[in-house]
């Protein structure tokens, strides 16, 4: 008999909660976290994040709320304070999590595990067996090798941005993805002198195209400089290449090295027990089944989706197997990579889901789209006036009429996305989407509206055929 029925190695989002649904499920299951409980995500990701980012964004309405017929006068951030509080928010979700896996019944080791082949791990120095393994070991960020910027002071990563003890008076950042954009516009808010230098022609590649290029216009005080190519840092300096090969310096205080992050998947074992995988991350089926017996690898070390939510999913599909392996994929227990949509908490904010346009037009598919600027939005309005960046794009199949992606840059969007992964799941078509009632007066209005905008089918006739869309 083994020791566990499941051994998790990696507290993060994909191991915390696979191991929280095997424990309540009756599993005697280990966790192995070498770090903190919560992972990437509570302690140095997300959560830190928008904690910041919301003192910049209060920071931001306080500043500006004159023509709200708000004046605050002297408006200052106390950067100790905000520091403070991000801890404090970071230690009580970090406690949250213990004490979710302990009323799972789940037995937290603080130590790093090693895999030493199905059904056998290494923890602590003890050699420990199980009936199932799963690998949660996550990502670290990736470092390029940009001349002068190793060893640098003035180059950081984002977990040493988020450690800062002063904002920056200037602050150029090294990539344009998520993490890129949201610390750009979080100091920029704060009033720091910001630079991101993009080697790709837009910021945000996995986004669509429109709403990439919208949100980049509506961040304000962030200087984008697009398809230019990072060569060195020269102390203060990023020496850059322009989009004519001409080049350039900019100069900082702080530079952010934000080209992305590499799944985990050295360090514990998975070469040396003979785990398919590569540097994109551990090779794993929809069920989140690896090459080996009964090892599962769930979150940003498969590479699959480098997002918390996405772990969260991959977590519960592993345990659902393990659980019940002839229910789980009779009940469709599978990873369905299109519909897992993204956030980007930045100011403005912007999500979406399902195909871009491009993204569809590359599967020669013939499709339908509707743009809508949330400026028709009464909500809206009434919240950031008829200049405010927003806007709702909707894609749709021609023929079938089924809705593929939904795309939205605006207030609230990461808190709205949720209900169009729901559409797409359920596979609903603009003309099921048009009979669904919205809150009025919502933000999230703007996607029932890109809807009735769709153009009808030509042969159509019928109410709302060519219909403008509405104020709401
Ligand atoms: C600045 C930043 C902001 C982000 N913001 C968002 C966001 O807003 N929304 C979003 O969805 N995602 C966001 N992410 C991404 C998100 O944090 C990750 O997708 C998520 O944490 C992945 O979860 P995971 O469980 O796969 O891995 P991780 O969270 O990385 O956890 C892996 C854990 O495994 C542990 N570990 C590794 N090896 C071993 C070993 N051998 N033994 C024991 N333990 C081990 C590590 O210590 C770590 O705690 C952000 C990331 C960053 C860096």
């Amino acid at each position: 008999m083994s020791d566990y029925d499941v051994i998790v190695i990696g507290g993060g989002p994909g191991g915390y909660i696979a191991a929280e649904r095997l424990g309540q499920a009756g599993k005697k299951v280990l966790l192995a976290e070498k770090e903190s409980l919560g992972g990437t995500c509570l302690n140095v990701g997300c959560i830190p994040t928008k904690s910041l980012l919301n003192t910049a964004k209060l920071y931001a309405h306080a500043r500006d709320g004159e023509p709200y017929g708000v004046s605050a006068g002297d408006v200052r951030v106390d950067w100790a304070r905000a520091q403070a509080w991000k801890a404090e928010v970071v230690s009580t979700l970090v406690a949250g999590v213990g004490a979710t896996e302990k009323k799972a019944g789940v037995e937290v080791v603080k130590a790093a595990a090693t895999l030493i082949g199905p059904g056998a791990v290494e923890v602590a120095g003890r050699r420990r067996s199980a009936d199932h393994v799963v690998i949660a070991t996550g990502s670290v960020p990736a470092m390029p090798p940009i001349p002068g910027a190793k060893g640098n002071p003035a180059v950081v990563d984002s977990t040493g941005l988020l450690a800062i003890d002063a904002i920056p008076k200037r602050l150029v950042v090294i990539g344009g993805g998520v993490i890129g954009v949201e610390f750009a516009s979080l100091f920029a808010a704060l009033g720091a002198q910001v630079d991101v230098i993009e080697m790709l022609p837009e910021i945000l590649p996995f986004a669509d195209a429109d709403i990439a290029a919208k949100l980049r216009r509506g961040a304000t005080g962030v200087n984008f400089h697009l398809q230019c190519q990072v060569q060195s840092v020269e102390g203060n300096s990023v020496v850059y290449a322009d989009a004519k090969g001409r080049q350039q310096r900019a100069e900082a205080d702080v530079v952010l090295m934000a080209v992305g992050r590499r799944p985990l998947v050295e360090g514990w074992g998975a070469a040396e027990a003979g785990l398919e995988h590569t540097p994109k991350g551990v090779a794993v089926d929809d069920s989140m089944r690896t090459n080996l017996p009964n090892v599962w690898a769930v979150g940003d070390v498969t590479g699959r989706s480098l997002l918390a939510h996405a772990a969260y999913r991959m977590g519960e599909i592993a345990a659902a197997h393990i659980v019940d392996p002839v229910g789980a994929p009779r009940q469709g227990q599978l990873l369905r990579a299109n519909t897992i949509p993204w956030a980007v908490y930045s100011i403005p904010e912007a999500a979406g889901v399902g195909l871009t346009e491009a993204q569809a037009k590359d599967k020669g598919l013939d499709i339908v789209k509707a743009s809508i600027p949330l400026a028709m939005s009464g909500r809206f309005v009434a919240e950031n006036g008829v200049k405010g960046a927003g806007v709702v794009k909707l894609i749709a199949d021609r023929a079938s009429r089924a809705v593929l992606g939904v795309h939205v840059l605006g207030p609230y969007a990461p808190e709205m996305i949720w209900g169009a992964a729901a559409i797409l799941e359920s596979e609903l078509t603009v003309e099921d989407l048009r009979q669904l009632v919205f809150p009025h007066p919502t933000v999230s209005e703007g996607i029932r509206e890109a809807a009735w905008a769709i153009p009808e089918r030509a042969s159509d006739n019928q109410p709302g055929a060519n219909r403008q869309a509405p104020e709401l």
